[in-house]
């Protein structure tokens, strides 16, 4: 018994339509045929039918971390803050330790926010809140008491305390070596917590239309979790794992991934988990002054920003893994690192044999214009996250002061891109934005705040078709699954979003009010 989709919009892919389509065995069976006589029928009501969205940079497991805890991201003010986590507090009694995320650390001058606000909530057990940057925290007094933080407490290296004038802590610690003076006394996570957080971000993602992605930080333990998910069926989307490499860590981890890696291939065909790429991070964002730039910063000119490795160790990483056969997706944010990522994929391919390598370079925020017909040239995707194409007050405020209009508004090039001949995949970058791709689908057309204003580089616009093809076909090829989804294809897994109107025929800005009315995953609705 199959299912029989008609009365709506078909969208294939690109430019390629269908009246009606067959799934049978969760997989596509036929395009504009007839209805069998046992199908089900779905009415697809006028509305939209399209490959589910592909997340092709995310984080979903520390996205199901913070889900874990009291959820802040969005919320403007101390108030609605301190409400949240109280909340959160009151339903749940049974957890020892309140920690969530992500805070805008912007809604109170400097970001210095006080433990007595959280302490009014919850005064009992220790919290902790992460900020959106995910390199600050804002504790209650009670995790600064188990984290035995006084006045007499010294700063940690490359870490810091808030403090009042009389030296005791005002609440906020900043880096991850103060982070953990607080978090290396909270509960272990156990794979079970990691498992349930996967579980959580799947259904996350199945309820705005997504059916495949990536999980584009993992350390060691994270890929244990998810290879317990799949084997436990917690795992209900497909999901590609980037091992994390770091300068002082990948000769030793180099192993491990590998193991890792043939657990996972042993899974075998069926199962939803994949791990052929490597992560490797080459400098820092904007917004802190840590992207790395090949001119100074105009509020710093002694510094460039960081390279966080150097062009020899990068490419012996590099070396390794591609001859391993691993995918190298290279996060590269300045323009120094996003030719320090060019460089090294063009010695990997003079040196290592030739493969299908699918090189990514994730970000891409500002390209030299000397280095834009590198990426076609060399096969590199360029991996965009279309909810950031508009200048939003992290652009205006943060970055352009430190950059300079030219360069702040010559970030994210995609018409130039495309033109270039480069390929362009989406990520979302969840959780540090939004997952929702209808959130950000018509963001790179109208290049305007969701709320209005402003276009911001109207000359870098591209059609949302080219978007819905970045989100779908491309998402796909890059994590090596074209062949498995992401266009309507007979043979192709049933991994669908029904919309209720097509996002091809309505102002861009409006796109976000289009709801979806089901996702089929594999044929199942969700
Ligand atoms: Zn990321």
């Amino acid at each position: 018994m199959g299912t029989y989709f008609s009365n709506g919009t078909i969208w294939r892919g690109k430019a390629s339509y269908a009246k009606t389509l067959r799934v049978d065995g969760g997989v596509i069976v036929e395009i504009d045929g007839a209805r069998s006589t046992n199908d089900i029928e779905v009415d697809l009501q006028g509305g939209f039918l399209a490959p589910g969205f592909i997340d092709a940079h995310a984080h979903p497991l520390f996205a199901g971390r913070e889900g874990q805890g009291p959820l802040l991201n969005g919320l403007q003010t101390v108030e609605e803050m301190v409400a949240a986590v109280r909340e959160f507090a009151d339903t749940h009694p049974e957890i020892e330790w309140i920690i969530g995320g992500a805070y805008e650390a912007a809604a109170v001058d400097r970001g210095d926010f006080l433990a007595q606000w959280l302490d009014d909530a919850v005064a009992n057990r220790p919290v902790v809140l992460q900020a959106v940057d995910h390199h600050t925290i804002w504790v209650n007094s009670k995790a600064l008491e188990v984290g035995g933080i006084t006045a007499t407490t010294k700063d940690p290296v490359g870490g810091t305390i808030a403090r009042n004038s009389d030296g005791s802590p005002r609440g906020t610690l900043r880096e991850p070596l103060a982070i953990d003076l607080i978090m290396r006394h909270a509960p272990i996570r156990t794979i079970e917590n990691d498992v349930a957080a996967i579980a959580w971000a799947c259904d996350q993602y199945l309820s705005c239309g997504v059916t495949s992605a990536t999980d584009a930080w993992i350390e060691p333990g994270m890929a244990e979790a998810y290879i317990a998910a799949e084997k436990s069926g917690a795992l209900t989307i497909d999901v590609s794992l980037f091992f994390l490499a770091q300068p002082d860590t990948w000769r030793a981890r180099f192993d491990y991934f590998t193991e890792l890696r043939q657990q996972i291939e042993a899974l075998g065909d069926a199962s939803k988990l994949r791990a052929q790429t490597v992560k490797i991070i080459g400098d820092g964002a904007l917004s802190s002054g840590t992207a790395a730039l090949l001119q100074p910063y105009l509020d710093d000119p002694d510094t460039s920003g960081l390279l966080i490795w150097s062009d020899e160790e990068i490419l012996a990483a590099a070396l390794a893994f591609d001859a391993k056969g691993y995918q190298l997706h290279m996060h590269a944010i300045g323009d120094a690192a996003v030719r320090q990522a060019l460089d090294t994929i063009e010695k990997v391919i003079a040196t290592n044999p030739k493969w299908d390598r699918r090189p990514v370079i994730a970000h891409a925020q500002l390209i030299d214009a000397s280095d834009m017909h590198r990426f076609a040239a060399l096969g590199v995707i360029a991996n965009f996250q279309p909810l950031w194409t508009y200048l939003d007050p992290m652009n205006k405020e943060l970055i352009a002061p430190r950059i300079g209009d030219e360069r702040n508004n010559r970030q994210y090039q995609l018409a130039t891109v495309v033109k270039s001949g480069t390929r362009i995949s989406y990520g979302s970058d969840w959780p540090v934005t939004s997952q929702i791709p209808l959130l950000a689908l018509g963001v790179p057309t109208h290049r305007q705040d969701p709320a209005g204003g402003q276009p911001w580089s109207p000359e870098e616009a591209i059609p949302v078709e080219s978007s819905l093809v970045f989100y779908t076909e491309n998402a796909a090829f890059q994590a090596f699954n074209e062949d498995r989804f992401g266009r309507i294809e007979v043979g192709m897994q049933a991994d669908l979003v029904h919309l209720d109107t097509n996002p091809l025929k309505v102002e861009p800005i409006s796109i976000p009010a289009i709801k979806v009315i089901t996702t089929y995953k594999n044929g199942v609705a969700y």
